[in-house]
């Protein structure tokens, strides 16, 4: 009896592979196009229902956390995600430069935070210890901020790695990939995942805005998003 209960609670829920984050939102504007139609907010709400409509035909679950216009704080966002427990977190934008100058695909990931060195685990332990004897409860305190750095590690490698693999699959596909580095974003931190924030294309450029506002360039982005993601947020722990 239990047993059929967990095989249809898994069939009406299943595990989250993709989480995806339409940028911006609500009274959040974002970055505007060049001949000012349009708002970064809607063309990131558009991106992720097109890639949600390519992971369907994928078979890839996913959640958005945002599907109408709305504002979310970044909190709002990545404690959502966190909540879902997905495989990979993707905040979506598009990008503008001071000169309007600038083209192709960004893609960041959240810096590297690195896990304490031998010495300072043993120290934190042995410091845990002491305070044990006094304090109960700052032991557990200690540890979890320690699991906490090392959680941030993991997630960081994975998704420098994530980064990478999903620009190889935009260049196959034939976009201009300009960069892809670290990034301080809050949205990327406290996901529990592997995650990344990827800039589709700038906007305030008179070429490329003119590219981007076409459905069928956004289309061919999401197409290429979405196989990419099949791939790379299939499982858990492809990465690390
Ligand atoms: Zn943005």
């Amino acid at each position: 009896m239990s047993y059929l209960f967990l095989l249809l609670f898994s069939l009406l829920n299943p595990p989250v592979q993709v989480v995806l984050d339409p940028g911006h939102g609500g009274s959040n504007l974002g970055a505007r196009s060049h001949d000012k139609s349009v708002y970064e907010k809607d063309l990131t709400l558009d991106l992720a229902k097109r890639i949600s409509t390519h992971l369907d035909s994928l078979g890839i679950t996913y959640r958005l956390t945002r599907s109408s216009d709305r504002y979310l704080t970044l909190l709002n966002r990545s404690t959502m995600a966190k909540g879902w427990k997905p495989n990979c977190f993707v905040s979506l934008h598009f990008n503008a430069s001071q000169l309007h100058n600038r083209q192709g695909v960004e893609i960041f990931y959240p810096e590297e935070s690195h896990a304490p060195a031998l010495e300072e685990i043993t120290k934190l332990a042995g410091t845990g210890r002491d305070l044990m004897a006094q304090k109960g409860s700052v032991r557990p305190l200690i540890v979890g901020s320690y699991l906490n750095t090392l959680g941030k590690s993991i997630s960081s490698s994975g998704s420098r790695v994530f980064a990478k693999k999903l620009a190889w699959r935009l260049l196959a596909d034939g976009f201009k990939v300009r960069s892809i580095k670290k990034g301080d974003y809050d949205v990327l931190v406290g996901t529990g995942t592997k995650a990344i924030l990827f800039e589709g294309g700038f906007i305030d450029n008179p070429r490329e805005s003119i590219t981007m506002l076409r459905e069928a360039t956004r289309d061919r982005m999401a197409a290429s998003l979405a196989r990419g993601l099949a791939i790379l947020c299939r499982s858990s722990n492809q990465l690390y």
